[in-house]
């Protein structure tokens, strides 16, 4: 079998622009700011493609940028001040903080209708008891990819490697409100590529170059390669060796070009329903 590749940058692009078309006919132009500390340089890029993403999409969008040895309670004063702006309905901190902030505090400060990242406890724990309300992006991307491949989730074997609270954690909590049979698969699981073998859908979330190898799949699985890694070559793979795995997959999301452009575009489908949700317009 070979497997059909699934285009996450056009579907991303498909998404944003229904984003902005959803924006404009309720004639609003959701206010989304960026809070940068200091000049980390995939940061900087990050930040960049984000705030880029949102203006186009019609977004009054901005950066905030602190100095790399700026106090935990400065950051958290500009938090204060974005959480009572009535202009601002997504806050998005940039991560990782320099040392001396202490990140959780950070992501506690900001007003939960404004998490547009989803990190915060309240909407954690509002995803985790089956309401969920705003959701990390890359699994929303996930879900979407999933849509997009045409996989029936009902009863579905869906395995997913790595249990952080960014990804693998709200992904299962995402599957599971949507039928799966979810299994969560880690660091200090026995036998992983017997574990992969059985799943009819794998998500790779482990930051581990090319860990899932083309035997480890089953005839016809669809797999979802979250990771991003940079090898000492310059390359960017992802946690699944692609070539042997779309010999067995039936479908397999590529390394740029398959989640990385997904998220991007949940985050605006984030910020559009904060927006939505604050002028009680959803
Ligand atoms: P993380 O916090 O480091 O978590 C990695 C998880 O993978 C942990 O649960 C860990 O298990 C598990 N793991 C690590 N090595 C393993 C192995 N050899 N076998 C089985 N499980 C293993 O990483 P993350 O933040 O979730 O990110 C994961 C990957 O996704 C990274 O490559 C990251 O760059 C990428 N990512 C991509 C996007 C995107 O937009 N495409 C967004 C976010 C993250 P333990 O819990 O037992 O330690």
């Amino acid at each position: 079998m070979t497997a059909r590749i699934l285009d996450g940058k056009a579907l991303a692009a498909g998404l944003r622009a229904r984003v902005a078309e959803r924006a404009r006919a309720a004639g609003i132009a959701p206010g989304l700011r960026f809070i940068r500390v200091g000049e980390d340089p995939a940061s900087v890029v990050y930040v960049r493609n984000k705030d880029r993403a949102a203006a186009e999409a019609g977004f009054d969008s901005g950066t905030i940028v602190l100095p790399a040895d700026a106090t935990e309670a400065a950051l958290l004063a500009e938090i204060a001040r974005l959480n009572t702006d009535p202009a601002v309905d997504g806050i998005l901190v940039q991560l990782p903080l320099p040392p001396q902030i202490r990140t959780q505090a950070v992501l506690d400060a900001i007003d939960p209708a404004k998490d547009v990242d989803g990190f915060h406890p309240v909407n954690a724990g509002l995803l985790a008891t089956g309401r969920p309300r705003l959701v990390p992006c890359t699994p929303r991307g996930v879900m979407h990819l999933l849509a997009e491949a045409g996989v029936a989730l009902p009863g579905a074997r869906v395995k997913i490697i790595g249990r952080s609270a960014i990804v693998g954690r709200p992904l299962a909590q995402l599957l599971i409100g949507a039928d799966a049979t979810v299994t969560m698969l880690h660091s200090r699981t026995r036998d992983l590529p017997a574990e992969c073998r059985r799943a009819e859908v794998l998500i790779a979330a482990a930051g581990r170059p090319e860990l899932v190898r083309g035997d480890w799949l089953s005839e016809g699985a669809v797999v979802i390669d979250v990771g991003i890694n940079r090898l000492p070559d310059g390359r960017l793979v992802g946690d699944v060796a692609f070539a042997e795995a779309a010999l067995r997959a039936s479908a397999i999301t590529p390394v740029p070009g398959g989640v990385g452009p997904m998220t991007i575009a949940c985050l605006l489908e984030n910020t559009l329903d904060a927006a939505l949700a604050r002028r009680g317009l959803s």
